[in-house]
């Protein structure tokens, strides 16, 4: 039985296909990762030699630790590094990265808040009592405070800061949580800490037992419908720009291969060819769907002008008619609540529960509830005009046929 992470199901997640090449197939790909996970594992290394160095008891200057963040950017830095953003370079994400280190460093120097216990601390746990469902997850940093509460921090580089629902909603370290706790035993008071380097922020957030459970829970329904999956379908989206699978990826055959081709060439290919046509068509029909309602529009004049629903062409006739219906707010309309709180409050909700609008216009055009509901019913309701335009062949047309 595989061993898996939350990053493993977040890929499931997010496309199936591509964790049926990452983790079953391990396709191979140019692309080794994305410049924002390469920035994000170098803003990670230098983080983590500041608190190794500190477990020997050496604090090592901000100078010293960005001079050691640029030697491993030199070193690891390689062509399958993917840069999606054509408007950014290589550099941009170094300083990035080093903004995110200079913000770390000076918001936590000396760096004394907790006692480190474990830096890229490795947790192997089971979510089930018989060891079926099985995780493996890294902390970045577990630490412990004087009072015995115990920290599991996560250094994100990415260019978005969550909400603090999100904070409390997350997988990720809740399964940290867990792990932890089966990894000592007086794991009590946990505090999940996010430091969003880029921002200069961090967001806190704790577990209750129930949620814990939940959390537990739900990750086992997680990996049953992984291992449930049999078509492993992509799912396109835009990650995709990111995605190291693209390359190999038939979503995008078409798409990159015309890319790459010379202007003439483009034009020639039947895809781009089909596409086109399909793309011009529809904009002619959506140009003739308008001249039609402008037409429409224009015989519902000239009918009410003459006081006639009928409407003689050459071997054509056009028959004009009006329909008008009460109509309610829907349930996304302004007055919804409103219209649902009155319902309520006159003990008339459950007989409209369903909001069935025609219901309550059929109400409205029997006045079956009392006047006085009646008529405060009414506010709510107001009348749709309908006018549609027929088209019929003349009589004398069709006597020639
Ligand atoms: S490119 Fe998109 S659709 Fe294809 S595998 Fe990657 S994420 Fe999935």
């Amino acid at each position: 039985m595989p061993v898996y992470s939350h990053s493993r199901l977040e890929t499931f997640e997010t496309c199936a296909l591509k964790y049926k090449f990452r983790y079953i197939e391990k396709a191979e790909t140019p692309i080794e990762q994305s410049v924002e996970a390469f920035t994000g594992s170098r803003v990670h290394d230098a983080l983590e030699k500041l608190y190794r160095d500190l477990q020997i008891t050496k604090l090592i200057s901000l100078d010293e630790l960005l001079a050691y963040y640029a030697d491993r950017w030199k070193k690891e830095w390689g062509t399958g590094i993917l840069i999606a953003n054509k408007t950014r370079r290589a550099e941009d994400y170094f300083a990035y990265g080093e903004k995110c280190i200079r913000n770390y460093y000076e918001r936590f120097k000396p760096f004394d808040q907790s006692r480190t216990l474990g830096l890229e601390t490795q947790l192997n746990f089971s979510l089930d009592s018989n060891g079926r469902y099985k995780m493996r997850g890294f902390v970045d940093r577990v630490a412990r405070r004087t009072d015995g509460t115990y920290e599991i921090h996560d250094y994100k580089t990415s260019g978005t800061l969550p909400a603090q629902k999100d904070a409390d909603s997350d997988r990720q370290l809740t399964l940290y949580q867990l792990g932890l706790g089966q990894r000592w035993r007086d794991v009590e008071r946990v505090e999940l800490v996010w430091h969003y380097v880029g921002f200069d922020q961090d967001l806190v957030s704790t577990r209750t037992t129930e949620e814990l459970g939940r959390v537990r829970e739900e990750t086992i329904g997680q990996i049953q419908a992984v291992e449930r999956e049999k078509e492993f379908r992509p799912n396109q989206g835009r990650w995709c720009d990111w995605c190291e699978y693209r390359p190999v990826c038939p979503v995008w055959k078409h798409v990159d291969a015309v890319a790459a081709l010379p202007p003439e060439q483009f034009t020639a290919d039947a895809g781009v060819q089909l596409v086109n046509q399909f793309a011009e068509k529809k904009l002619e029909k959506e140009k003739l769907d308008k001249e039609l309602d402008d037409l429409r529009e224009k015989i519902l004049a000239f009918a009410e002008q003459m006081g006639t629903p009928l409407i003689q062409g050459n071997g054509v006739r056009a028959s004009v008619s009006t329909q008008e219906r009460t109509k309610f707010p829907g349930k996304h309309g302004a007055l919804h609540e409103e219209l649902a709180a009155f319902l309520r409050s006159v003990g008339r909700w459950d007989e409209v529960s369903d909001f069935d609008a025609a219901r309550l216009a059929k109400i409205l055009e029997n006045e079956s509830w009392p006047p006085d509901l009646v008529a405060e019913l009414r506010k709510f309701a107001s009348l749709e005009r309908t006018r549609t335009v027929r088209l019929s062949r003349s009589e004398e047309e069709k006597s020639e046929s």
